[in-house]
């Protein structure tokens, strides 16, 4: 009967003069990319909001699900578009009280951005309030926190009603934030780590060491699947696999056991920062979290991070493993990091490691190995996979 429509909507705060058209330019294009298998019509601004339009009016549940996963979204309404008729939108309204189930008070919220309108906001709210008190004479007008809120909004030639209105994941649009290099290995933290920083707006270029040629690829298959749980997020560009497996034995074959790891991660650290030149990524990224297991104390994240001179974001540092996986359920990456998957974690593992290394101990033990030679040669045998994201641009060096 009436088309319909999503109404995206986003926070405002902080987002001034040449910030906010970029940031809305951003989250059009990013939009524009994610929906363009679906039946949308076109993406546009109005009036404060982004419009999403339809060319098929059933498709506006799938369309709205994939919109509140992406950041920079704030709020996600699915309204009927009516014409400037009363008797259009007073339906509407009918059907937007209905649209949320079961419910004892309500309220109209109007709005009209267009003064050439002749009914302003006040009389549209008598109008369609008083329409609405005859179509459901048992529900109360409730003007403080109702069960529900039917908003009429009256822009340029249409009136858009809704009252369904979802929570986003918010943050800033992909790509208005550079770019980052994650290391993902599989396991529940990097992948929730690598989608907060998403979140802030940041382009993500993954990196994954995994056990090869000493275990199976079972953990690629694993980064694989995390990487197309992340896609309606959109900020995943590529992922790069590392295979790991014979560095760790040289490592371990040769070293203080109890040092292991942390030499296995001051070699990770050197082969994603060397990525990161490539790529012109301006940041490392992991899923560490303080003191959450031997290897992320403050002394070892202090030898780790001594190898390299970017930046290392942590966004999970302060958070308690019960809120990782809260996020993981949410994000959808908890069940497929769950999987038992071999990698290079769990190869060579000592049995006591050291808890506070020493950025001399660690120098002393690598002393022996050809460290630029292996980075040299991970880069050169580097292998990747390119994942849906409109901002990202591969680097001269690899590209197809
Ligand atoms: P995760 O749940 O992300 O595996 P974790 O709790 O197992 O983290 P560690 O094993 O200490 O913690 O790893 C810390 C961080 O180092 C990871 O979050 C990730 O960013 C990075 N990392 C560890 N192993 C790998 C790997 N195989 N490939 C890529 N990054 C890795
Ligand atoms: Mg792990």
């Amino acid at each position: 009967m009436y088309e319909r429509v999503c109404l995206v909507h986003y926070h405002e705060i902080g987002l001034k003069g040449r910030n906010r058209a970029n940031f809305e330019h951003r989250l059009l294009s990013n939009m524009e990319a994610a929906l363009c298998d679906y039946p949308v019509r076109s993406c546009e601004r109005i009036s404060g909001h982004l419009l999403v339009d339809l060319e098929d009016s059933s498709a506006v549940d799938e369309v709205a699900d994939l919109l509140l996963q992406m950041p920079g979204v704030a709020r996600v309404s699915r309204a009927w578009r009516t014409a400037r008729d009363p008797q259009e939108y007073c339906h509407a309204a009918e059907l937007a009280l209905m649209d949320n189930g079961p419910f004892e008070t309500f309220k109209v919220n109007a709005r009209r951005s267009n003064t050439d309108y002749e009914i302003d906001s006040m009389q549209l709210n008598q109008l369609v309030g008083a329409h609405l008190c005859e179509f459901a004479p048992d529900k109360k007008v409730k003007m403080k926190h109702p069960d529900v809120e039917v908003h009429v909004d009256v822009v340029q030639g249409s009136v858009y009603v809704y009252s369904r209105s979802d929570r986003g994941v918010g943050g800033l649009p992909v790509g208005t934030a550079g770019k980052v290099v994650s290391l993902i290995s599989g396991g529940i933290d990097s992948p929730v780590a690598t989608w907060r920083i998403m979140k802030r707006g940041a382009v993500v270029v993954g990196v994954h060491f995994s056990g090869r040629p000493q275990t199976s690829d079972a953990s690629e298959y694993v980064v694989d699947d995390l990487a197309h749980a992340l896609e309606p997020a959109g900020g995943i560009g590529r992922i790069y696999s590392v295979d790991f497996g014979d560095y760790q034995r040289a490592i371990a074959s040769s070293c203080p056991p109890q040092l292991r790891i942390i030499l296995y991660r001051r070699l990770m650290f050197r082969v994603a920062e060397r990525i990161a030149r490539i790529e012109k990524a301006k940041a490392l990224v992991t899923g560490e979290s303080l003191g959450q297991v031997a290897s992320q104390t403050l002394d070892n994240i202090n030898t780790v991070n001594s190898v390299v001179s970017l930046p290392v974001l942590r966004p999970l540092i302060g958070s308690d493993k019960v809120e990782i996986v809260e996020t993981a359920e949410r994000i959808g990456t908890f069940e497929i990091s769950s999987r038992p998957a071999e990698d290079c974690c769990t190869l060579f593992m000592p049995r006591s490691p050291e808890t506070h290394a020493h950025i001399g101990q660690c120098e002393e033990a690598e002393k022996d190995f050809p460290i630029d030679q292996w980075v040299d040669e991970i880069i050169e045998n580097l292998e990747w996979k390119d994942y849906p994201c409109p901002t990202y641009h591969a680097p001269g060096k690899f590209r197809k």
